[in-house]
């Protein structure tokens, strides 16, 4: 059966006022990313990095569900469809889709870094992990289950996997992503889909000769032809 495969990034979430560390804004203007996102150093620089992920981590009751979370949700539903997402919020999961792969790791997670011990937030906590010992093996290193600068993310293998092994009539959406992190075109060129690219603007990053077509404009503003695209794809 022919698929849908989404791969997202944080132009998914900007409509739902998640400001990502591209945009000049906030928190990301706060703390130096070389601090709070470095695997090399994060242990030396433990206080700071729970500080930085505690808030982004509260951050997420201020923000909601878009229409593109719920047009995704909704495909997702009626057909076949594999989920990538680089984003670390659970919009997605709130929108109603199951099994999201979150390439990038995900806000409300930490693991013990020792035994591997998780704790998993939900909306209804507080969302501040407060620091302490793992409770089971008393390591002192509790980690966002977010994937650092410097750290692999066991993930890709995957993603590169899937893009290589679609077929012709499978349909990709690229949506909200600069291409500056993961290399799509790299993905394509591997992948026979057809491939449409929603993104707010042209970027330098992403060669455009390998799409089919290409929407220029904030995600949530495009759902009905995401709608048509589908409809001529079944048909
Ligand atoms: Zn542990």
């Amino acid at each position: 059966m022919a698929k849908i495969v989404f791969l997202s990034g944080a132009g998914l979430s900007a409509p739902s006022g998640l400001s990502t560390f591209r945009d000049n804004n906030g928190l990301w203007d706060e703390y130096d990313l070389d601090v709070v996102c470095n695997y090399q150093t994060w242990k030396k620089n433990f206080s700071i990095v729970h500080e930085f992920y505690n808030k982004r981590r509260m951050q997420l009751k201020e923000v909601k569900v878009n229409k593109m979370h719920e047009k995704i949700a909704e495909i997702s539903q009626k057909y076949e469809v594999l989920n990538f997402t680089q984003n670390v919020d659970d919009l997605l999961e709130r929108a109603g889709c199951k099994n999201v792969i979150h390439l990038h790791g995900e806000l409300l997670k930490l693991h013990c870094t020792n035994c591997d011990y998780k704790i998993n937030f939900t909306l209804d906590d507080d969302l501040e992990f407060k620091i302490a010992k793992c409770p089971k093996c008393n390591d002192n290193f509790i980690k966002p289950s977010i994937v650092f600068f410097g750290e692999i993310a066991p993930l890709y293998d995957m993603l590169y996997t899937e893009f290589a092994n679609l077929q012709k009539d499978d349909l990709v959406f690229i949506i909200g992503t600069s291409g500056a992190v993961i290399n799509i075109n790299y993905l394509l060129r591997y992948s026979r889909a057809k491939a449409i690219l929603i993104n707010l603007e042209k970027n330098q990053y992403i060669d455009e000769s390998l799409f089919d077509k290409i929407i220029y404009k904030s995600c949530d503003e495009c759902v009905d032809e995401i709608e048509q695209i589908i409809k001529q794809w079944k048909s």
